[in-house]
């Protein structure tokens, strides 16, 4: 298959320009590296974050967004043998890292001071063909579909090892902040999926519908609620409350008010990264209960490769649409009027 010498692109050409679809030159893959055709590629509210420049964490530019590409492999570095030509192939947010740092050598690749981050420190896949490290691509399976399994590439990956670290066993409760969103909506199916009961907070009431669907137990309104705390509380059978927490949410009220609601030795699992936020908990209430208050950063190459493959087994069905490439800056305002239930793809074109 030939490749084109320019493709379409979505570009952040400065902090001020917000995207612009334009036509960009094709990059060619260095020694270690595959360049992808990207099919589809999920918009993940941390692609919002960095056209909005939130945090306190340098981008480059101008900038390819994107980090939840799907895609087939079209050509290849002299260094790569793991991956073929022909793959189809996942490129996440973990662009590289350096494999060889203590971080890396334990499989915590997400934390190597040299990682590099797709849509983020390097261009990524909101364009037709985009670079990847060979070690840190997903290898999808062929009888994958690339429109659903995109999000799993970033949004699944992480509310899966979030799960993980939230030590919650079968039959416990966890409680899903920003449960309508689209880590939210994968986060009940993983959470389903493990045998855990489900408490889905979100405001709105087609997210309500949505999370009846995908599986959750009860759902708290928040923007209805007069007692979140005791609604929370109230949705566990002996009203102790939730074992874990996932706060995926985009606004810092709810990472001040988990600890309220969690059960004694329960843990909260901060994943979402609102802009200047602040985690707060008392001091008294979190050494009596004995709360485990942790982070968790998406996952390391092991991670992907299982999330991928519950979704393979066909445990993972959450909502999304799919709209052309043309349409991200669409995509953004819905996503910044919280408006979305589930997760928007991209299509890229011909
Ligand atoms: P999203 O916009 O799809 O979903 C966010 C949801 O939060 C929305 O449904 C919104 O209604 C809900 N929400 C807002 N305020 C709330 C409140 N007070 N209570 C309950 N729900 C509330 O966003 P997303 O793509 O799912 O991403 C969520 C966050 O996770 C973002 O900040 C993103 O940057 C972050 N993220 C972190 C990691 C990581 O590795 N830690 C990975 C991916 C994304
Ligand atoms: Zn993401
Ligand atoms: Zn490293």
């Amino acid at each position: 298959m030939a490749i084109p010498e320019m493709q379409w692109a979505q570009v952040i050409e400065s902090p001020e320009s917000g995207v612009v679809y334009k036509q960009i030159p094709v990059p060619k893959p260095g020694p270690d590296e595959v360049l992808v055709n990207i099919k589809y590629s999920g918009v993940c509210h941390t692609d919002l974050h960095a056209l909005k420049g939130d945090w306190p964490l340098d981008r480059k530019m101008p900038l390819v967004g994107g980090h939840e590409g799907a895609g087939v492999v079209v050509a290849k570095g002299e260094l790569v043998t793991q991956v073929e030509i022909g793959d189809h192939a996942g490129v996440k947010w973990l662009h590289g890292s350096c494999l060889a740092c203590e971080f890396c050598r334990q499989s915590d690749e997400p934390l190597c001071a040299k990682a590099l981050l797709s849509g983020y420190t390097v261009d990524g896949t909101f364009q037709q063909y985009c670079t990847a490290k060979a070690a840190h691509v997903s290898i999808i399976p062929k009888d994958v579909p690339l429109d659903a399994v995109a999000p799993i590439l970033c949004a699944g990956i992480t509310v899966y090892k979030g799960l993980k670290e939230s030590g919650a066993r079968p039959g416990q409760t966890v409680a899903i902040v920003g449960a309508g969103g689209g880590l939210g909506s994968l986060a009940q199916q993983y959470a389903k999926a493990m045998g855990l009961r489900i408490i889905a907070i979100d405001g709105g009431e087609e997210k309500r519908a949505m999370c009846e669907q995908l599986g959750a137990q009860a759902y708290v309104d928040f923007t209805k609620s007069s007692d979140l705390v005791a609604d929370v509380q109230a949705a566990t059978e002996d009203g102790l409350g939730p074992h874990a927490v996932l706060l995926l949410a985009v606004s810092e009220g709810p990472f001040q008010q988990a600890a309220s609601y969690v059960r004694s030795r329960g843990s909260i699992v901060a994943i979402g990264l609102p802009a200047n936020a602040y985690l707060r908990a008392p001091v008294f209430g979190t050494v009596v209960k004995m709360i485990n208050i942790k982070g968790s950063y998406v996952g390391n190459r092991q991670d992907g490769i299982e999330a991928v493959d519950f979704f393979r087994r066909g445990l993972i069905k959450a909502p999304f649409k799919t709209v052309p490439l043309e349409d991200l800056p669409k995509v953004y305002e819905l996503m910044e009027q919280g408006k979305i239930a589930g997760r928007y793809v991209l299509q890229m074109p011909e």
